[in-house]
């Protein structure tokens, strides 16, 4: 089953409106961490001091990674 995180830019790493929350896989325990973490909407790649990790979906989703997302990921609730 793949794990996912969510994580958003730090403030300064990106513009304040690209500061999307992207959802991000977590890589299997047997493979070494990446240099690079790229979400999987595959529009950006962070390094990882890069990210601020959120324990839930806060801020402004990444839709496309909301698209990409299998349906275990919670849904936002009440969302618009
Ligand atoms: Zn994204």
């Amino acid at each position: 089953m793949t794990t996912l995180f969510y994580a958003r830019p730090r403030p300064g790493v990106v513009r304040e409106v690209e500061r999307y929350t992207h959802l991000f896989e977590i890589p299997p325990e047997d493979t070494p961490v990446p240099d690079r973490l790229i979400p999987l909407c595959g529009v950006f790649e962070f390094g990882h001091g890069q990210l601020e990790l959120l324990a839930i979906l806060e801020g402004v989703p990444c839709f496309a990674c909301l698209q990409k997302s299998p349906d275990s990921v919670p849904q936002i609730e009440g969302g618009q």
